[in-house]
């Protein structure tokens, strides 16, 4: 494919030429495309139109970013600026009033002609000698850089209706227009390669056309004021990650820099992006437009993709502190006391380090290698990691003696229990079966399965049950769905694999028939919502609402409360009774057993946030943020200027392949940078040049990043905040 951009000024006809351009190659077979970027209210505003010709059909249609060539209407705009992206071995072909050689200078090592379209055209009496009307010359030019012949010229102004003076104008410039020859031609160009013609003798007449001249910003009202907002995706992630620079480093396909942008808060995005519920993705403002950006999935493809940093971290505080439990929370706090310097001991209960990453999501959700990797990733900042270390509240006491600060994250430990009779053989706690089925201890071949409870521990138990053999497996929850604390996706894949879902049941006692054991059941309705904002489960009545389920296993999983049997009482210092103190460091708690937000994105945000309170604490350093954030909400987004396109969703493995498997079930997505590139960046700026394409005084320049404002020739209209896509830009009365 071959792409042409042309940059001029608003009545110079610029779209009018990427047209002609398109019909002459579209006449020799070709596929072509041709259209503007451009605001209508006034002539003289930069424009930009854009080319596709290629030999199969062209299906894209955004904004061309790496032209193969650029095409000038405008002396006024030739400078460095138009290289942006500007293939190698492209042409430029400018409308200027000097030899093309004139111009080697500025832009070194490219081929560059060069027409003075303008003096053809007020010769011709092209358009007005305010704003001559250069298209139809120029054309001639670009036909005679670019291989066409003159005749194909004259064929295509037929076709489009352009007759007189303007052929006369494009044969001049066909046959003067000058140039220079920087590097090869593209290799498999369908346009030719530039020639090398004799300098024209033409006529040298004043510039005409160029920037404003009216210093508008002394009668100007209102002024644009750029400003960064946050977007919705990075205010809903628990973990606190840049979710917006994190998905634009992946649409420009640098997977390390997303990866970096991700570790700067979280060191477990491989397993994030497996097992978020991706509070990130509830609000997306595309969700307005089609489909919200899949979010957990390009988390995923970058730490699988991404170059992972070899950390080279040393301890640079004498302050010791100690982390008790290895699950997200306690691994994360560590990571980032690591980071801010302080040698820290991480103590935990079980002879491996995970916490539920490792004893509870099952692997068919996240792979041992994915958890070992980030492990390894975290232990390489220089944490000294024991297992098998139990802390008991003496124990913690200890820590507090010897350490600067204690961060407890112990998670839920006490299974909450439910009261069926004699279960003696048959009943058993969700959290102990999935450890066992981690063990490779779990058999279940022909067996009737009823798991109890609606939350993730309930959904992981009865998948894995399948996978082991079950017979046939069911899951009985006393609310309905819509009420079920397990992550919406997961219930869907329970019940796709074969799992029977029953709303609505509470099972009450078990009773054996001939050795076999039989639930007893009865049937709920929802009433009134409870303290937790949920209808609250009542008894039905009725003589249908008590039924039996023949079963051989029942597994209970109706959720864990905190083990706070760890907190050392006896380290309050009491004055006559009252509590003025406590005895030795601070100790912090987080994660579940600190507030049981019961996610994984969730328990490290906890993390992060006690690294950075104890840092506070010990070193004064305030590096937490306490700001509330401006979201930027869907109304503030421009859509109009985005194509729509649906959301690229994950692969599987089919259903018959999670049979007797603990294979992942979810593969990812491949067109990553496609998926990304559909962020519409909310609130922040990502360099589109929209505002700079859109603003009708020209006063708006871009330096790469830096955008600058002329206030002195800015009348403050407003185009500028009306037309970025992204909410950036906000008027300001004077
Ligand atoms: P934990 O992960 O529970 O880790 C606590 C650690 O402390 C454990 O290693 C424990 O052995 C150790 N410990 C306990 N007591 C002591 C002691 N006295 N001394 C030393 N060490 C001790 N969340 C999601 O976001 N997505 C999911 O898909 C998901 N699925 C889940 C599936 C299951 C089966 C379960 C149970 C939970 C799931 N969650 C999920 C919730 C998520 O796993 C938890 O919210 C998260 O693991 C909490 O992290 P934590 O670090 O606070 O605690």
């Amino acid at each position: 494919m071959i792409e042409i951009t042309i940059y001029g000024r608003g009545g110079q006809g610029g779209v009018t030429l990427a047209k002609l351009i398109a019909t002459a190659w579209f006449a020799r077979g070709q596929y072509a495309q041709a259209f503007g970027v451009y605001a209508a209210e006034r002539s003289g505003a930069p424009i930009q139109a854009y080319v596709r010709i290629d030999d199969a059909e062209i299906t894209n249609t955004n904004q061309i970013r790496e032209p193969d060539h650029v095409i000038v209407l405008d002396p006024t705009l030739i400078g460095r600026g138009i290289l942006a992206g500007l293939k190698a071995g492209g042409s430029i072909i400018l409308n200027a009033p000097k030899k093309a050689s004139k111009y080697a200078e500025l832009f070194p090592g490219h081929n560059i002609a060069a027409i003075d379209a303008t003096a053809i055209a007020v010769q011709r009496g092209l358009g007005t000698r305010a704003v001559p009307i250069v298209n139809t010359t120029m054309m001639g030019a670009v036909a005679r850089v670019l291989g066409l012949t003159f005749e194909e010229v004259e064929a295509t102004f037929a076709k489009l209706g352009f007759g007189g003076a303007n052929a006369i104008a494009a044969k001049e410039a066909f046959e003067f227009v000058t140039s220079v020859r920087g590097e090869p031609a593209l290799a498999g160009s369908p346009i030719a390669r530039p020639v090398e013609v004799a300098p024209c003798g033409l006529l040298e007449i004043d510039k005409i056309g160029g920037p404003p001249k009216i210093r508008t910003g002394s009668w100007a009202t209102r002024r644009p004021r750029r400003r960064t907002l946050t977007p919705p995706c990075n205010h809903n992630c628990p973990a606190g990650n840049d979710v917006q620079r994190f998905v634009q480093a992946t649409a420009r396909a640098d997977y390390n820099e997303a990866l970096a942008v991700l570790l700067e808060t979280s060191p477990l995005p491989g397993i994030c992006g497996r097992v978020c519920p991706a509070p990130c993705m509830t609000d997306c403002n595309r969700k307005t437009f089609d489909e919200g950006i899949n979010v957990r999935e390009l988390e995923r493809f970058v730490a699988d993709h991404g170059k992972w940093p070899v950390p080279d971290v040393r301890p640079t505080r004498s302050e010791r502190i100690a982390v008790v439990g290895s699950g997200p929370a306690g691994l994360t706090a560590g990571y980032h006391l690591a980071k801010l310097g302080y040698p820290v001991s991480l103590f935990e209960a079980s002879d491996q380090l995970g916490g539920v990453l490792r004893n509870g999501i099952p692997e068919y959700r996240l792979p041992r290698e994915v958890l070992d990797r980030e492990l390894g990733f975290i232990l390489m900042h220089g944490i000294s990691a024991y297992t098998e270390a139990r802390i008991d509240r003496a124990g913690l006491r200890d820590l507090t003696r010897h350490y600067s600060a204690v961060f407890v994250a112990t998670g839920l430990q006490e299974s909450h229990w439910l009261d069926l009779g004699d279960g003696s053989g048959v009943v058993r706690q969700g959290i102990e079966f999935l450890e066992s089925v981690h063990r490779h201890e779990e058999h279940l071949e022909g067996q009737r399965v009823v798991v109890v409870g609606g939350g993730n521990t309930a959904i992981d138990a009865a998948r894995s049950a399948r996978r082991l053999g079950a017979a046939s497996v069911r899951i009985l929850y006393r609310r309905s769905r819509a009420e079920m604390p397990a992550i919406a996706d997961e219930v869907d894949a329970a019940i796709e694999e074969g799992v029977v879902l029953e709303e609505l049941v509470l099972p009450v006692h078990i009773s054996r028939d001939a050795g076999a054991a039989r639930l007893e059941c009865v049937r709920m309705l929802l009433g009134e919502p409870d303290a937790s904002g949920r209808r609250q489960p009542v008894r039905r009545t009725d003589p249908e609402a008590q039924f039996v389920v023949p079963c051989d296993t029942v597994i209970l999983a109706l959720g864990q409360t905190g083990d706070i049997t760890i907190i050392p009482e006896a380290s309050e210092i009491r004055d006559h009774g009252e509590v003025v103190g406590l005895a030795g460091a601070p100790v912090f708690l987080g994660g579940d057993f600190g507030r049981n937000e019961g996610t994984v994105a969730a328990a490290i945000g906890s993390g992060r946030r006690a690294a950075l309170h104890i840092d506070r604490t010990i070193a004064g350093r305030d590096l937490v943020l306490s700001e509330e954030p401006r979201v930027a909400t869907a109304d503030l987004i421009g859509t109009r200027t985005f194509v729509h396109d649906a959301q690229r969703l994950g692969r599987t493995i089919d259903r018959s392949q999670r049979e007797h498997s603990f294979a992942e079930v979810h593969l990812g997505i491949e067109d990553a940078v496609g998926e990304a590139q559909r962020c519409f960046s909310c609130g922040v700026c990502n360099s589109c040049d929209t505002c700079v394409n859109y603003c009708p005084e020209g006063v708006l320049t871009t330096d790469g990043d830096t955008y600058t404002f002329n206030y002195d020739y800015c009348k403050g209209c407003g185009v500028c905040a009306t037309e970025c896509p992204r909410g950036g830009i906000v008027m300001s009365e004077l």
